[in-house]
């Protein structure tokens, strides 16, 4: 069949009624179940049929999946049920053993769930209870305000914490030097908290450790920032050879059994995979954008005309608020660049 090319608001309509689908499967699977022969596990990784959770013991147990369950993410909690199944080992049949397995019956409700929508507007689950998202940007490539506010976005409406780190300062020279504090003072002031930081020279990394304690989060930024860099650094020894060893194991050619759910030193999570690095934020609606402007939505609402477009009505409170620097004119300029480039998709 030919692909046929959706427009971007087509593929945001399909994008949309696929989230409310997701959010009814998970109504749908708020069923009474006898909890007394089930334990509660979080997935690390997940393959089709497959997937690896890890007890509250932190036990790491392999489970196949009951059909009928709908999405299942990294980070996800899911009830699993041990069966004992009867299990014939030759080819007659004629003697049997017994084999146990465990088999997940139902992914627990999700404070939220983070997805990436990929062909034609279909949308996949990359990672679930997600607590913060960790923005990395670094000196090289340079920082992208723009891009930045995009992931803050995400961040607010999921909803999660955002965290951003400044990465690779001992690239620092006097232009970058007031590039960072400019960056820093910009999201401080605006409730974000901000750390810069060098993996080759050791700076910032405690309060990153400190940042990341008793928190699930995943770390998202351009490719090169050093996102890798900095989990190998926080990550305990054995968490680096758990990752390395089941990316061997090689079930199948598709498989991906790479742990992606680390704990660290300092008591947090951090959930890592291809799939959440390559994460690109993705507006679906005007809601969204305004609802990720922290700053600005203090002011949605507030303007002479209710449907002020803040850009050159009289009674503006958005620009007011630029002109008396209660708002930062950067901010105001990603905010309205985005509600624009949605309208006009
Ligand atoms: P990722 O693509 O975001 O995972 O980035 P990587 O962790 O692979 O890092 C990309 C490159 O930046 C590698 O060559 C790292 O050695 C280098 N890098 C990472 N952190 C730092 C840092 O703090 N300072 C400098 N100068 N280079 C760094
Ligand atoms: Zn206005």
């Amino acid at each position: 069949m030919a692909k046929r090319k959706l427009s971007k608001q087509q593929q945001r309509r399909i994008a949309s009624h696929q989230k409310n689908k997701i959010k009814e499967n998970q109504q749908d699977k708020k069923i009474q179940l006898d909890e007394s022969s089930t334990q509660t596990a979080r997935v690390i990784s997940h393959h089709g049929r497959q997937l690896y959770a890890e007890t509250e013991n932190l036990e790491r147990i392999k489970c196949k999946i009951r059909q009928n369950l709908g999405n299942i993410a990294c980070g996800d909690y899911v009830l699993v049920q041990q069966s004992l199944n009867n299990v014939s080992n030759n080819q007659a049949g004629s003697t049997s053993n017994i084999e146990s397995q465990n088999v997940v019956i139902a992914v627990k409700e999700r404070t939220n769930l983070l997805v990436k929508t990929g062909f034609a507007g279909v949308i996949k689950p990359v990672a679930a209870n997600i607590g913060q998202l960790v923005i990395v940007t670094s000196l090289l490539p340079k920082p992208n305000p723009y891009l930045i506010d995009r992931y803050l976005i995400a961040a607010e409406n999921l909803p999660a914490k955002a965290l951003i780190i400044i990465n690779k300062v001992d690239l620092l020279d006097a232009e970058t030097k007031k590039t960072v504090k400019d960056l820093s003072t910009l999201y401080e002031n605006i409730g974000y908290r901000v750390i810069a930081s060098s993996i080759k020279q050791n700076i910032g990394l405690e309060e990153i450790s400190d940042a990341l304690s008793n928190i699930t989060s995943i770390l998202v930024g351009l490719s090169g920032v050093g996102k890798s860099s900095i989990v190998k650094t926080i990550l305990p020894k054995e968490e680096i050879k758990i990752g390395a060893t089941s990316e061997s194991t090689g079930e199948g050619k598709h498989t991906t059994t790479v742990s992606a759910l680390y704990h660290l030193k300092c008591d947090g999570i951090i959930i890592d995979s291809p799939g959440v690095r390559d994460f690109t934020p993705n507006n679906n609606s005007l809601d969204e954008i305004i609802n990720g402007f922290v700053d600005v939505r203090k002011f949605n609402g507030a303007c002479k005309f209710s449907n002020c477009s803040h850009q050159n009505e009289p009674g503006c409170a958005m620009k007011q608020a630029v002109t008396d620097n209660k708002l930062s004119k950067q901010r105001f300029e990603n905010y309205l660049r985005l509600v624009n480039e949605f309208n006009e998709s």
